[in-house]
């Protein structure tokens, strides 16, 4: 006989998804209702605006994929590349190795633009590529590597590829309301990003936001998109302007509530002042961990604060430390993902999940496992140095 399953109350502080707030979690438990009804489309129209301001843009094409952050990445490469397109692509970690995936599937050729795995892009080598490519119709880049915790130059970037006459297309699946994102301001051509990470809903849903001039190029494709699913012309047919909604696949209703509540919460909060609680709880977290004789796997000068890369030290067993953070503190901290494995643990302090409690809930559990295992750390000095920083704050 199955039964009805009833999962841990978790401390989720990995690289996603991350908690989600009680309203949030409300809000997906409210009656469904049909995704054509006229109080439904009101509410899509209210996301929309939502999203707007989370990205910090006007486009008029922005609305959230059915699914995961995975498929706003194939919307955004789908839409935009067509067969023998050369597209600029960097990698310095997961995510962009990810992305040439796409390009190459979507008929187009990536010329790769490689910096080492904790490293931020190189604003040089790219304008180098572009040298080199002068026919290169787009530039792809991840703004926040969640595989290495380290952020890039997006402005800079964005103005390069506009340089070259390119358009930009930007993950910011684990950037979006943890740090800056300016969309308009930077001139992205298209952004993704995702529920489950700085925003705190529930995964599955990606909202993405296409400028005027990736419209422009949609619409004078010769091709047509590959995904049907996926194809933004589509899709408007059901989000767009106009009043006349057309069916064009069921709408994850319940999430889109969950995500109405959690973009609320973004703006009621500010996006100012929601960057500045990720900096300062992410600043008390490296406190404590340096105090305990950890270090950082990332320079100072290119960390994300909503993810956190620490070096396992020597003779650590990484597995065992998870283990024991899971099962003995419900507490779910990340591996290192492909070359990183066994060699950093990943600390997401992202939305929701980025406060005081849980910097200081992890630190001393961090330290309790650390100290079981004899590993070489100096204890009772973590929980100090984090508060000191909390009082600064
Ligand atoms: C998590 C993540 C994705 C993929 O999102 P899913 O929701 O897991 O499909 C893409 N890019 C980056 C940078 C991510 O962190």
């Amino acid at each position: 006989m199955s039964s009805s399953f009833f999962p841990p109350q978790r401390t989720l502080m990995g690289p996603g998804p991350s908690d989600v707030s009680s309203r949030v979690l409300g809000a997906l438990a409210r009656p469904t209702i049909g995704h054509l009804d006229p109080l439904f489309v009101q509410l899509m129209d209210e996301v929309k605006a939502l999203l707007q301001f989370a990205f910090q843009t006007n486009n008029a094409l922005t609305l959230p994929v059915s699914a995961p952050g995975s498929a706003g990445m194939e919307a955004c490469f789908v839409n935009l590349v067509s067969p023998g397109d050369k597209v600029i692509v960097c990698q310095n970690g997961v995510f962009g190795g990810r992305m040439k995936e796409n390009i190459e599937r979507c008929g187009g050729t990536a010329v790769l633009v490689e910096d080492s795995w904790g490293e931020p892009v190189d604003v040089s080598k790219v304008e180098a590529a572009f040298d080199d490519h002068p026919d290169a119709a787009i530039l792809a880049f991840v703004h926040a590597e969640t595989s290495t915790g380290v952020f890039s130059d997006a402005a800079a970037l964005c103005a390069l590829a506009a340089r070259h006459g390119a358009l930009s297309i930007v993950d910011a699946v684990t950037s979006l309301a943890g740090i800056e994102v300016l969309v308009d301001e930077w001139g992205v051509d298209a952004m993704y990003s995702g529920t489950q990470k700085c925003l705190s809903c529930v995964p599955g849903l990606s909202p993405v936001t296409f400028s005027s001039r990736a419209e422009e190029r949609i619409k004078h494709r010769k091709h047509k998109v590959q995904s049907w699913f996926l194809d933004m012309q589509l899709v408007m047919g059901y989000w767009g302007g106009d009043n006349k909604r057309a069916y064009h696949h069921t709408a994850p209703v319940n999430n889109l509530y969950a995500l109405h509540e959690a973009l609320l919460i973004v703006k009621e909060e500010g996006l100012a002042e929601t960057q500045s609680r990720h900096l300062t709880n992410h600043r008390a977290l490296v406190a404590g961990l340096e105090a305990m004789g950890l270090s950082m796997a990332v320079a100072a000068n290119c960390r994300l604060p909503q993810l956190n890369s620490v070096v396992i030290p020597e003779g650590v067993n990484d597995a065992a430390l998870r283990a024991a953070l899971l099962n003995e503190f419900d507490l779910e901290i990340g591996a290192g993902l492909g070359g990183l494995a066994g060699k950093t643990w990943r600390i997401g302090l992202m939305g929701f999940a980025s406060n005081e409690r849980n910097v200081m809930f992890c630190l001393s559990a961090m330290e309790t496992v650390l100290q079981r295992q004899e590993a070489p750390i100096k204890t009772g000095k973590a929980i100090q140095a984090a508060r000191l920083v909390f009082d600064d704050a």
